[in-house]
């Protein structure tokens, strides 16, 4: 008779939980994941998908404005945003089906209950009130908006604001929008509901929202915000919340009080570790809070592993993904490998859109940054040569779109490595992706240089900018 009821069990089907179970059974383990919510996680049910479909629909106002320029005429337009979400709902209800239909094809077992740790080898499957036990344990249970534990302490009325989980669920538009934060999900939301008619304020407490991102990017993008109607408060943060006839007030540390129908916080997110019994079997966190892990994605307890935004790594779907494979591989499998965090590209889903991946201009300029933050690229850096281009994309002649699209390569000075590729603009998130493929590989400037430019497009300017850029004498 087997030793435990399962090789492995894994608590949470996201990203890196589903992939690290299907895996897993194709190499023979007998598996079992427990999933409380939707099978499919964040990402799927209240994250990366629906966040795209309704950026999808946000961006339709300016296709129906542009269209004037090209001969069209196009008929009064309105936006109905109950069938937007009905619409994103059964596409989401199909995904989760697909999700659940290749664990169940994997032969996995699909335990629908919140899921607790016992031991290091048992397992709590809450709803049913039993115990299962397994060989190896693999956490995989995601992030969670961290609005209650830290950005809203101290924020009377805090109980009125919303994060982007509620925000996919709205039964109704709001018409105005406070957004506090100023990262990926709060650029994103601000150039959704913006898209579709809202009145957007971004509040941050910083002075210049997406921190990380390359300086370029940053101020582009807020230009094209502001020039887009979308109200950016920095400097600021939210001091109380009220509810009255007409809505909500949201006071801010300055003084204003911005008047809101839905104040929404995307102020980060933390790992989920809450009350998953990590403690009873001696499992330690990170610094950040989440589930410390080694590059195996072991915990200290030698059966215990984790994976994704529940770990003190980078918070993004396909690194989850990335990680729940290499952790079936190398225990199920005996092929061991381990995932790369090397030019991980990345995409803003605003309108206009950043795609980037590799070193910001200010990373590069310092080799102790690299050496410490990017191992792989250690010994490079410092002098750099920056090329850029800025210009209105050819579809905006004839639309008379102001917008500007924007391309940075930093490159290193003595190798000609490519360290940074930064795009602001339609479809920058697809070209970026390819891009990051030639960096990682370790092209160089002259490699883009050689490479023949596909001609008309806005993704040629890569491989056609040959004046480095200086900055402006002032
Ligand atoms: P981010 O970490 O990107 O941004 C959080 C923002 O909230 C920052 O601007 C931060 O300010 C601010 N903030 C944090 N704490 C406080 C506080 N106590 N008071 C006021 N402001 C605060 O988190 P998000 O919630 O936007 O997204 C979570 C994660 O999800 C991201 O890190 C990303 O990895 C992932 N994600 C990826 C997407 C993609 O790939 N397109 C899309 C959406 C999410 P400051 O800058 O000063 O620290």
């Amino acid at each position: 008779m087997a030793k435990y009821d399962y090789d492995l069990f894994v608590i949470g089907a996201g990203s890196g939980g589903v992939r690290a179970a299907r895996i897993a059974a194709g190499h023979g383990a007998k598996v079992g994941i427990a999933e409380e919510y939707r099978v499919g996680g964040t990402c799927v049910i209240r994250g990366c998908v629906p966040k795209k479909l309704l950026v999808y629909a946000s961006r339709f106002h300016d296709e129906f404005e542009d269209a004037a320029g090209f001969g069209w005429t196009v008929g009064a337009t309105t936006f109905d945003w109950a069938k937007l979400i009905a619409n994103k709902d059964k596409e989401i209800a199909r995904l989760e089906g697909l999700y659940r239909a290749n664990l169940e094809r994997a032969g996995v077992d699909i335990h629908a209950t919140r899921a607790v740790l016992e031991g290091p080898n048992s397992v709590r499957l809450a709803s049913a009130d039993r115990v299962v036990t397994a060989d190896k344990i693999l956490f995989a249970t995601g992030g969670w908006p961290s609005m209650g534990d830290d950005a809203g302490q101290g924020i009377a009325g805090i109980e009125h604001a919303i994060t982007s989980n509620e925000a996919f669920h709205l039964k109704e538009q709001p018409k105005r929008v406070v957004i506090y934060g100023g990262g990926y999900i709060a650029v994103e939301f601000a150039g959704i509901f913006a898209g579709l008619g809202s009145e957007v304020s971004i509040v941050y407490r910083g002075e210049r929202f997406l921190r990380g991102f390359d300086e370029d990017l940053r101020t582009s993008l807020a230009e094209e915000y502001a020039r887009r109607g979308i109200r950016i408060v920095t400097g600021t943060t939210i001091r109380r919340i009220e509810k009255n006839s007409g809505g909500l007030s949201v006071a801010l540390s300055n003084g204003t009080v911005l008047e809101a129908d839905a104040a929404m916080f995307a102020t980060g997110r933390v790992p989920n570790v809450k009350g998953l019994g990590l403690e009873k079997a001696g499992v330690a966190l990170a610094k950040n809070g989440g589930i410390g892990v080694d590059a195996a994605s072991r915990t200290n307890v030698a059966n215990v592993y984790a994976v994704g935004d529940v770990t003190n790594r980078v918070q993004l779907t396909p690194v989850a993904i990335r990680e729940g494979h290499a952790f079936a591989d190398s225990v199920f499998g005996k092929q061991s490998w381990s995932t790369s965090y090397d030019m991980i590209p990345t995409g803003v889903f605003s309108t206009p859109e950043i795609g980037t991946v590799g070193l910001t201009e200010a990373e590069a300029r310092d080799p102790q940054l690299i050496r410490a933050r990017y191992p792989s690229l250690a010994g490079l850096g410092g002098e750099i040569d920056l090329y850029k281009a800025q210009f209105r994309p050819m579809k905006g002649t004839l639309s008379g779109r102001a917008e500007r699209m924007l391309m940075k390569l930093v490159v290193d000075q003595l190798s000609g490595r490519v360290l940074g590729c930064h795009v602001l603009g339609p479809d920058a998130a697809e070209m970026v992706q390819l891009a990051a493929i030639a960096m990682r590989m370790g092209a160089t400037k002259a490699d883009f240089d050689a490479t023949m430019a596909l001609h008309p497009s806005a993704a040629e300017e890569l491989v056609t900018m040959r004046t480095k850029w200086t900055p402006p004498a002032k």
